[in-house]
């Protein structure tokens, strides 16, 4: 059975009862799983003054409280993580290992922050006049909206989600309408483990009209996203002309330097794993590949071979490497990017066109020698597709790494000590991954630089996006 779908405001599920409704489909063969209410304006404002209401009291429970209620979801998502996963597979399409691993990994999420509130401290000032105290206490900001997508729908909510409860905030959460079961069973795992109503509520719709409303109402003190820069660059400025706080977590093109010192056949056989996880669709994917001339063909065979031989099927099916894209709007985007890398000489050394069938299926694709300044090169593919190419001089592949405005993740292959301190130094990015790939732990930060972000989630940072500072001085 696919998870129940429904509306959760102020401690209650809502369905649809007449509310216009969303087909939610199987991108591995369109099959309809479920039928999604979306809110109408009266709901978002239900939402709102229920979380409004609840933060009158959630703002003053002791992290001892929250704690007990973050730790409890983290023992629920590992009980119910085979169900939730599956879930998540047939309504996104990520192959069940994979939902899976998303499922235990926020479980640690969950434990993180449960710890991590308990350590919210302010700190005294010494005083000009020993008659006079001074502290800085930091206090939640208020009630949150936060959007999150489609691509890892557990993992994006629930840093959201643990973030703003964690720290005393409470929250109205846009959950991604094409893949909606992970966020549907959060708002279960937090009702079942005793969070009072209102402290979190739910809703679905159209993105545009749902974001305005709760951006633009006066209740809501802070903006999270999770998505596409344009959007984010959009909800920001929206949030902006009414001075509310934003965390913007978007898009990147995560370059990937080898260099000819490296470890080629790992790194190639590790990159092509890496890159075929979720299907690309991923913002911290290795997107724009430059190898050194010395080990250029040596990576380029070793690459396309594992990408070439990378099981592509229905995630439910044991043994699927791959699924298919969650949409079926993503496919014509993957054909063009590889039109145009054509167009422009570029080489399909496997893959390149859409598989035949039922579902949204792309294959895993290379391509080489292409120009630096074809769509490739330049916008994220968010798929798998991936662009080959060679370099010779550090400084000039250093130069072309950080040319785009982007700066989400980036990747670096390397034996040389002084390559890899000298190269981490200069690359503008918010992650730099050297030889192994290990960003996004719940006690790590992650967050992008330029136009791939505004703050981070996660590590001890978590928190900052979700407290205002207070000053108190006495005598
Ligand atoms: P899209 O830009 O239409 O949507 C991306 C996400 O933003 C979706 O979850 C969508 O529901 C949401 N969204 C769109 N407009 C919104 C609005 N006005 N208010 C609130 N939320 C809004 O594109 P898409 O076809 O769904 O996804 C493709 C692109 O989105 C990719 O190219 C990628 O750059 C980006 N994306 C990024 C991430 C990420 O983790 N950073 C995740 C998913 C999608």
């Amino acid at each position: 059975m696919y998870q129940k779908l429904s509306l959760y405001i102020d401690g209650k599920f809502i369905d649809a009862e007449g509310r216009q409704t969303q087909e939610v489909i199987n991108p591995a063969n369109r099959e309809v799983l479920g039928h999604l209410p979306h809110a109408t304006e009266a709901d978002l404002e239900a939402a709102l003054q229920a979380a409004d209401k609840a933060f009158q009291s959630w703002r003053k429970s002791s992290p001892i409280e929250r704690a007990a209620i973050l730790r409890k979801v983290g023992e629920l998502t590992r009980e119910r993580a085979p169900e939730i996963a599956r879930n998540m597979t047939l309504d996104m399409g990520k192959p069940l290992a994979e939902s899976m691993g998303e499922l235990i990994s926020c479980a640690d999420h969950c434990d993180w922050h449960a710890e991590e509130c308990r350590r919210i401290y302010g700190r005294v000032i010494p005083p000009r006049n020993p008659n006079v105290r001074q502290f800085v206490l930091r206090e939640p900001i208020g009630v949150c909206v936060a959007f999150t997508p489609w691509n890892f729908p557990y993992n994006q909510a629930i840093r959201k989600i643990t973030a703003a409860i964690g720290a005393g905030c409470t929250i109205v959460l846009k959950g991604p309408e094409d893949a909606p079961s992970a966020v549907m069973a959060i708002a279960h795992m937090f009702a079942d483990a005793g969070l009072p109503p209102g402290v979190l509520n739910i809703v679905w719709g159209d993105p545009p009209k749902v974001s305005d409303y709760l951006i633009r109402s006066p209740i809501s003190r802070k903006v999270s996203f999770t998505g596409s820069v344009a959007v984010g660059k959009h909800l920001a400025a929206l949030a902006g002309q009414h001075m509310k706080r934003v965390t913007m977590e978007l898009g990147g093109h995560s370059p990937v330097l080898v260099f000819d010192d490296a470890d080629i056949e790992k790194a190639a056989k590790m990159l092509a794993k890496f890159k075929v996880r979720n299907a690309g669709q991923v913002c911290v994917s290795p997107t724009r590949f430059y190898v050194q001339k010395g080990a250029y063909d040596k990576f380029v065979e070793t690459f396309t071979a594992v990408m070439g031989s990378t099981k592509v099927g229905d995630g439910l099916v044991e043994g699927t490497e791959m699924g298919p894209l969650a949409h079926e709007r993503r496919v014509p985007v993957m054909s063009k990017f590889v039109e145009d890398a054509v167009s422009r000489g570029g080489k399909v050394l496997v893959g390149g066109n859409p598989i035949e069938g039922n579902g949204f299926f792309f294959p895993p694709t290379v391509i080489t020698g292409l120009p630096e300044d074809s769509m490739l090169m330049t916008q994220e593919p968010f798929g798998p597709v991936a662009p080959v190419v060679s370099f010779d001089d550090p400084e000039e592949v250093i130069r072309k790494a950080n040319s785009l405005p982007f700066g989400l993740s980036s990747y670096v292959f390397t034996n040389s000590l002084q390559t890899a301190t000298k190269v981490s130094n200069a690359l503008e990015a918010g992650m730099v991954n050297i030889n192994h790939f290990g960003s996004a732990l719940p006690e790590t930060p992650f967050g992008g630089v330029k136009e791939s972000g505004i703050g981070s989630e996660g590590g001890s940072e978590t928190f900052d996006g979700y407290l205002v500072t207070k000053f108190v001085t006495h005598v």
